[in-house]
């Protein structure tokens, strides 16, 4: 698998860890991301806008992305479907920058697959309470939904193991910091200076090989 000059990193979470919150704040700041906005046949939230936040779509037009095979990943959460689409993932490359996936624990297992060198990120919340508390003080899905996205916390935490990486949302601007330093230090991985830094590798006469 040959290393492209980019870093994929994936933040995956229950429902209401605060993932969203978390990426926003970081993307605010680190212009050096590319954020992969998902196609989804959940409908939107208030406030939500086609485009911002998801690709809010008919089944009938998830199943033709699968179909064409437009999807580095797909997944069913929640009774609903999610996928990533390829063109951005797909630019992005070709761009040399670096991509951040929110999704789920079945998408990141897709794609592992396909990435070397992937950094995945768990977010925790501090207890299954104020998890509770987060979604509904959200105030954005119904209760019954609410309901069913607590059930699901459990199976998602449970794929916690699959993560290099673990940050507990407690504080808001620790766990931030904390997201921080792991793209900082994912960045200075030697593959990812190595592949983005090819020329100056070649130069000091560090040979490809000893790199790869
Ligand atoms: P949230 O978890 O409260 O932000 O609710 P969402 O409806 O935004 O996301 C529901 C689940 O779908 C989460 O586990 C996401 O990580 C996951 N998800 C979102 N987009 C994708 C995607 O493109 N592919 C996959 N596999 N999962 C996704
Ligand atoms: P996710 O994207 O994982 O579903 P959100 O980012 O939407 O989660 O966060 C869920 C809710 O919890 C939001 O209302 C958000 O403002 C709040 N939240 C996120 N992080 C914290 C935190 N550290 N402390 C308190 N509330 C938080
Ligand atoms: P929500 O509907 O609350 O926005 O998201 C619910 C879950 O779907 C979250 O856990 C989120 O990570 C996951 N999810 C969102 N987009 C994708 C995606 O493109 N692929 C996968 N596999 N999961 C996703």
């Amino acid at each position: 698998m040959k290393k492209y000059p980019g870093n994929v990193f994936m933040i995956i979470a229950p429902s209401g860890a605060g993932k969203s919150s978390l990426v926003n704040a970081l993307l605010k700041e680190d212009t050096g991301i590319e954020l992969s906005v998902s196609c989804t046949t959940r409908p939107p939230r208030p406030g939500e806008e086609n485009g911002r936040e998801y690709h809010f779509i008919s089944v009938e037009e998830f199943q033709a992305l699968k179909k064409n095979d437009d999807l580095l990943e797909w997944a069913e959460v929640h009774g609903n479907f999610y996928g990533t689409p390829k063109t951005l993932i797909k630019k992005a490359i070709a761009d040399g920058k670096d991509i951040l996936l929110e999704i789920d624990w079945q998408g990141a297992r897709q794609v592992r697959q396909q990435f070397s060198d992937v950094t995945d990120i768990f977010i925790l919340p501090p207890s299954i309470e104020e998890l509770r508390v987060r979604l509904t003080r959200r105030g954005q899905d119904e209760p019954d939904v609410i309901a069913r996205r607590l059930l699901a916390a459990g199976s998602e935490i449970a794929h916690a193991p699959e993560c290099e990486y673990v940050i507990i949302n407690n504080d808001f601007e620790v766990a931030l910091h904390e997201l921080k330093q792991i793209i900082a230090t994912a960045r200075l991985r030697y593959t990812a200076q190595a592949a983005r830094h090819e020329k100056l590798f070649a130069d000091l006469g560090i040979s490809k090989a000893s790199s790869q």
